[in-house]
């Protein structure tokens, strides 16, 4: 079995705790009972990768955490770190059919962790989903090691294919594993699940190895199959003045260095700023306050119903501290005689746009940008026959993950423009078993 390097010791993301604690036994089975098994179940449609949460709900309730987490792996290799970043109250536990009785809907994720961190702690994954195919001897290139590449692999690996695995950075996992805020999942335990999907079969991750266009060409030429989840690119730049230089961060970017930078440290004794409405935004602002930075402002350019992000993502960062300023547009990053940054100045927003004349200052030490990630698709555009769409997408058939060339599939963030995770793993599942189709291991 592949050891990958693990997260180093004294990361800012270590101090974290757990927003949602994992149940013991007793607490599963009790939650477990709670469920009435719906016919036709609205939780599992609500589920991207349609896992069959009434019969794994059963299982626990029966004491049977193994067979719980073979339902679950079945359809979801990576149903373990999905148990602790699925947005489940828009999914899942959002469409529990208790919340329309106005009583506290099956908190299925923790349910899920429950049967999935029980069963492989003593179990390996590969007894808990169905056997290996026999060898087939095809091999295929996974670029990059996000969430569609490793479920990809797993599923390939199953139906006997060699995968092999490249990631420009040091540690796999992609963002599953760099950009999970940390009171959800800590980035190693994102790297243990890909040491069990990697021991399913003839899978192997080559870190530290980016590939380019030149590369890529070689790789399709080499296998027998590619599959692209590239993910996206650098944090957007709000283009104001002040905003290139120290103190003034993309989100994922930050987010990244404190889960696995030792040496990163947040300075911010004015307090910080985060610029966006979506998720990420949400996370970063949240993270921030939870490390104790004082006065956490997420300053964004419309009201509180246009912003993306999920309002119970909100309300937790509210209830931590977070300040939610509606209409504000951030025009400029003002900086001291030595470079640091010590506040923005702000214009009120009209329909998203700043309003001329309406400025003022707010004292911070710290801003963090989560207005979006560039696209790295400049990648594909030399292979003959893969599309990228306006949107800097690349562009499949939606059920087979198929670009236009015959031997590349592609799914994940590069492919939806940024969903979440489990949409992730569910097109690595998809662009799989096209491509064992194609090569006949299916
Ligand atoms: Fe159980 Fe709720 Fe799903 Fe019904 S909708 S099967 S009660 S988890």
């Amino acid at each position: 079995m592949q050891n990958l390097p693990r997260l180093p010791d004294g990361r800012l993301e270590e101090r974290f705790e757990p927003a949602k604690p994992p149940y013991d036994p007793a607490e599963a089975i009790t939650e477990a009972n709670r469920c009435i098994y719906c016919v036709d179940a609205p939780c599992i449609r609500a589920c991207p990768t349609g896992i069959d949460i009434p019969t794994f709900i059963r299982k626990i309730s029966t004491e049977n955490v193994k067979g719980a987490a073979r339902t679950i792996l079945s359809e979801n290799l990576l149903g373990y770190s999905c148990s602790r970043v699925c947005p489940v109250e828009a999914l899942c536990v959002g469409a529990c059919v208790y919340n329309a009785w106005e009583r506290s809907p099956i908190q299925i994720g923790r349910l899920q962790r429950f049967a999935t961190e029980t069963a492989l702690a003593t179990t390996p994954m590969s007894a808990l989903v169905r056997p290996r195919k026999a060898a087939t001897g095809k091999r295929v290139a996974l670029i990059g090691a996000g969430p569609a590449s490793v479920a990809a692999a797993g599923w390939l690996a199953l139906d006997g294919h060699t995968a092999v695995v490249f990631d420009r950075k040091a540690f796999g996992g992609g963002l599953n594993a760099l950009g999970i805020a940390p009171y959800k999942m800590q980035g190693n335990d994102a790297i243990q699940e890909m040491e069990w999907v990697a021991a399913l079969g003839d899978v192997r991750f080559e870190l530290g190895q980016g590939v380019d266009a030149a590369r890529l060409a070689q790789l399709v030429d080499d296998f027998d199959a590619v599959f692209i989840g590239i993910g996206l690119g650098a944090d957007s730049a709000l283009g104001v003045p002040g905003e290139h230089g120290p103190g003034v961060y993309g989100a994922v970017d930050l987010v990244e260095r404190l889960k696995s930078d030792p040496s990163f440290a947040v300075d911010a004794p004015h307090g910080a700023v985060v610029v966006g409405g979506g998720n990420t935004a949400l996370d970063i602002a949240h993270e921030l306050a939870v490390l104790g930075v004082t006065e956490v402002t997420l300053a964004y350019r419309r009201g509180r119903a246009a912003m993306s992000g999920y309002a119970h993502e909100l309300d937790a960062a509210r209830k931590d501290g977070v300040r939610l300023l509606e209409d504000a547009v951030v025009t400029e990053v003002q900086r001291g005689a030595d470079g640091e940054v010590t506040g923005v100045r702000v214009a009120r927003a009209e329909g998203g746009r700043a309003v001329a004349g309406t400025e003022w200052t707010l004292a911070t030490s710290l801003v963090a940008v989560a207005i979006g990630q560039g696209r790295v698709t400049s990648l594909v555009e030399g292979l003959a026959g893969v599309q990228v769409d306006a949107k800097g997408r690349v562009v499949v058939d939606a059920a087979t993950h198929r670009t236009g060339h015959p031997k590349v599939w592609s799914g994940g963030d590069c492919v939806n423009g940024g969903k979440e995770v489990v949409n992730a793993v569910q097109e690595g599942k998809l662009a799989a078993r096209d491509i064992s189709r194609a090569l006949g291991g299916a």
